[in-house]
């Protein structure tokens, strides 16, 4: 933990001498000879062709230029912005690419290799990763505000927001290390939970908070801490709020678990997840609040009586040094962390993830440098059935649709509509820890338009392992043995065999599990204060969202995480605000 008035000196100094970074070719033992000259390149890119030109020296790469980037501005413009830098201080195109601006990095690293190619020289060494990675030198920046929020998905908008609306006067800023806002809200689909709200009072729908807390605590088990009665408590509030700032939800539905029509949902049917952030974004920047896309916070700092005092932070080219009372931290949870989470579960040690990739936990691990407490870290949400190569979920319906989920050898291993963990535990222990699941024509319309253009099709089981690379017996047999359980006609009634017999021509998508969300994270009371190790509140730190642990329990209701970003977001903003105007107060009473 750094203290702030000799790191201000620090960044100073660092300021007015930047660091010289040396290109690694140049003290390297394995010198490399290169034509010397500007070489062309050039590679596909997200909107359009990429070209970049690369100076070599007869040693090594000195230079990488893209004249005119046509990739969208602050999202691939900032990965044509900061890799060039780092692959000239690292002397390799094996860089990492920018979170949130993929195609774009690859495009670039793709044009500049063509180029070294052009060059005549070979560009695979310089497909090796560095041994000791290297920064490009930053300059320093010191920024005074009052208010940090780190994170702008749904949790660190709202915060934001809050914060703003409650002391008007604070200068905040929302740091977020991707190119653009949204993070996994923006994946959310679903609807946002909340009890006995107008909406639902409007619709006639009878449900309250009693009702809305059984139904979560029947899902997550016994809690103790008081925070998911905050979260049903304040559930209706929040719901208010939202339609107050510009963004009403005056549709219901029922998810699976709820005991009422308690899910609010846009009116024009448009994913909930990213009507909050379209929403949430415009409202915080009409209130003044800056968001600082490409910044990435990495350190929170303390004054001599331990209360928070600033944030450290990156973006390209530039280390930031934030001052500030009080910082919200809203990164999320960490389910792209490979590591992370197969230090709590071995079996999900390399699986994919469909979450966002900047789910690594960061705000998590920058509050335990502070001796934060943390609550539930192994409660990690797998979903079974996640497209192999697309990353894309299945839609469960499909399962309860009738589709067949064999594994590798063509065999039935499992019941298709078991629980998401019982599944995922299955669908681990066959060869390839993956599966595939078989289903007919009449199933094709509950795909998204994204996965019905990656499906594989046959006319009929054999035809269909050939495609899919399956034992054609064994998922004949598998096929007909299903068949046979059902009838081959309508009954009397009309009615068609449920689920519908595999007939005609047949369709085949490759499963595995992914990690989906993390419901771990930074133990928090009621008010969205920190917790340190010994249960005190960390004086100027809150949280809220998927950072946090300790809200949901073993599992989250359908719709509540959602909830819980808002209910905790809004505090977690209000409180900083009051903490920063009783800090204030405390400062002035002590200078009278
Ligand atoms: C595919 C999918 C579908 C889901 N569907 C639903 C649903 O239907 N209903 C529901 O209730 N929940 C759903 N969830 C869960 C829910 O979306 C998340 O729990 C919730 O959105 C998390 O919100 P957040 O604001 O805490 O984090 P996020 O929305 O993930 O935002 C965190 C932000 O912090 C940024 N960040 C991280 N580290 C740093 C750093 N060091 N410096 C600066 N910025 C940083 C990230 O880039 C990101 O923008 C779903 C999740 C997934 C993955």
């Amino acid at each position: 933990m750094k203290r702030l008035p000799a790191l201000i000196a620090a960044m100073l100094m660092l300021g007015s001498c930047a660091l010289p970074v040396l290109p690694a070719g140049e003290d390297s033992s394995q010198e490399t000879s290169y034509r010397a000259g500007e070489y062309r390149g050039v590679a596909q890119g997200y909107a359009g062709e990429l070209t970049a030109f690369v100076t070599l020296t007869d040693s090594h790469i000195d230079a990488i230029r893209v004249p005119d980037c046509p990739e969208t501005e602050g999202i691939g413009s900032v990965a044509v912005e900061q890799l060039p830098g780092l692959i000239v201080a690292n002397q390799t195109f094996a860089v990492d690419v920018v979170a949130g601006a993929t195609a774009t990095s690859r495009a670039l690293i793709e044009a500049a290799k063509q180029a070294v190619s052009a060059s005549g020289a070979d560009p695979a060494p310089l497909l090796e990763p560095p041994a000791q990675p290297v920064r490009p030198s930053l300059r320093a920046e010191v920024h005074e505000a009052d208010l940090i929020v780190v994170g702008a998905g749904g949790a660190g908008l709202t915060a934001a927001l809050a914060a703003a609306q409650s002391g008007p006067e604070l200068r905040i800023v929302l740091l977020e290390k991707n190119a653009v806002p949204g993070g996994n809200t923006l994946l959310a689909g679903g609807g946002i939970n909340a009890a006995a709200s107008a909406v639902q009072q409007k619709a006639g729908v009878e449900d309250g908070f009693e009702e809305m807390l059984s139904d979560s605590l029947a899902v997550s088990g016994a809690q103790e801490g008081g925070l998911l009665e905050t979260l049903a408590g304040d559930s209706a509030a929040v719901i208010d709020w939202l339609a107050e700032a510009g963004m009403p939800l005056e549709q219901l539905a029922q998810l699976p678990g709820s005991s009422a029509e308690r899910a609010h949902l846009p009116e024009n049917a448009e994913p909930v997840g990213k009507f909050l952030i379209d929403g949430l974004t415009g409202a915080v920047r009409r209130a003044g609040v800056e968001i600082l896309c490409g910044t990435r916070a990495s350190e929170l700092l303390t004054d001599e009586e331990g209360r928070i005092s600033g944030v450290i932070a990156e973006s390209p080219g530039v280390r930031h040094l934030y001052t500030g009372g009080a910082v919200i931290l809203a990164t999320g949870g960490f389910a792209a962390n490979d590591k992370l989470c197969g230090s709590y579960h071995t079996l999900l040690r390399g699986l994919d993830t469909v979450s966002s990739a900047a789910a690594q936990g960061d705000g998590i691990a920058m509050a335990q440098e502070l001796g934060a407490a943390t609550a539930d870290m192994a409660e990690i949400v797998i979903e079974p059935t996640v497209h192999r190569g697309s990353g894309l979920i299945v839609p469960r319906a499909l399962r309860e649709g009738g589709a067949l989920l064999v594994n590798r050898s063509g065999e039935r291993f499992a019941d298709e509509l078991a629980d998401d963990a019982k599944l995922s535990e299955a669908l681990l222990a066959q060869p390839g820890r993956c599966g595939w699941l078989i289903f007919g024509e009449g199933l094709l319309h509950l795909l998204p338009s994204a996965l019905e253009e990656r499906v594989l099709s046959g006319a009929g089981p054999e035809k269909l392992s050939r495609a899919a690379g399956l034992p054609a017996e064994t998922l004949e047999e598998t096929i007909s043995d299903r068949n046979a359980e059902l009838p081959e006609a309508a009954d009397e009634d009309g009615n068609e065999p449920h689920p519908a017999r595999l007939e005609g021509e047949l369709y085949a998508l490759e499963v595995a599990p992914g990690v989906k969300t993390t419901l771990g994270g930074l133990a928090i009371t009621p008010e969205a204060e920190v917790l340190g190790a010994a249960g005190e509140p960390i004086p100027g730190l809150y949280a809220a969202g998927e950072v946090t642990g300790g809200v949901h329990g073993a599992a989250a209701l359908p719709g509540n995480e959602l909830t819980g970003l808002l209910v905790f977001g809004r505090r977690a903003g209000q409180n900083a605000a009051g903490w920063l105007s009783a800090q204030e107060e405390r400062q002035e009473n002590s200078d009278v």
